[in-house]
């Protein structure tokens, strides 16, 4: 099963999941922080420019060597889709390998499907937009876990305690943005996990640190003078498939409406 498939798949899971109704809020980062009070100095964002990024795919490695995830697997933790949306009004979406080698030919990796090539003329627009957990606020896959091993921080960071993990797969098939994997070498749940290790020591996460073009950046929700707060609290930015309910900490810039 490719991402897509599993994505498709979980969207149909999670429609039947009982998502409280206050879930259904639309996102505002004031209100969440007014909500959470003084609990924790710091609540970590991730903020993405989707026109900054060219998908070369930098980022990807980087969690990967990182994380101790196989390079040459197809598991990974972020990853970067190109849309190419046509003047007919067609969108195409393709990640090969996660864009772990980065985007090396203008074909669109349609999976079963070949490859599909779109000439220049006939081309809208084409952009890259990194994925990524969206360290949700109201996570779909830590309420579904049936023994906790899957929890959120007080600053904010959904984890994956590979100790408790039993490998059942409910939070993979929870989570509507398909970023959540198997991990055949400890058969446990896999995930994005914003570098805690390292932001919990005041670095940066490594697909951070691995931009070349500053499309990635981390952020305290709780610092007002954070630029990445700041730019957050501006209004300018969207999140991804908002209308679940899981409050993604993941905030886009110039997100288009092309993205899922
Ligand atoms: S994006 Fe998915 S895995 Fe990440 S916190 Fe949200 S529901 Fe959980
Ligand atoms: S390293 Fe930066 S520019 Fe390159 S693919 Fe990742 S986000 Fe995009």
């Amino acid at each position: 099963m490719n991402r897509r498939d599993f994505l498709k798949n979980s969207i149909t899971v999670i429609a039947g999941l009982a998502v409280p109704l206050s879930a259904l809020e639309l996102i505002s980062p004031r209100k969440l922080l007014a909500q959470k009070g003084d609990e924790s100095p710091v609540r970590w964002a991730f903020l993405v420019d989707t026109q900054a990024c060219v998908g070369c795919g930098f980022c990807v490695k980087a969690c990967k060597t990182e994380n101790e995830i196989p390079h040459e697997t197809n598991i990974t933790r972020t990853w970067v889709e190109r849309y190419v949306v046509t003047r007919k009004g067609k969108t195409y979406v393709d990640s090969p390998r996660g864009a772990r080698d980065g985007f090396t030919t203008d074909r669109i990796d349609q999976g079963e499907e070949g490859y599909r090539e779109v000439k220049a003329k006939d081309v809208e627009k084409a952009f890259f937009v990194p994925k990524l957990c969206n360290q949700c606020d109201n996570p779909a896959c830590v309420q579904v876990c049936p023994v906790g091993a899957t929890y959120q921080t007080p600053d904010g960071v959904v984890l994956v305690d590979r100790k408790h993990c039993i490998g059942c797969a409910y939070c993979i098939m929870a989570c509507p943005y398909g970023v959540r994997s198997f991990n055949p070498a400890y058969k446990t749940a896999e995930k994005c996990t914003f570098c805690y290790h390292r932001i919990s020591k005041g670095m940066k996460t490594a697909c951070v640190d691995a931009c070349p073009f500053g499309a990635r950046k981390i952020g305290n929700l709780r610092d007002p003078d954070d630029p990445v707060t700041k730019t957050i609290m501006s209004g300018r930015v969207g999140v991804l498939k908002e209308q679940y309910g899981t409050k993604p900490q993941v905030y886009y810039l110039a997100l288009s409406r092309e993205v899922k």
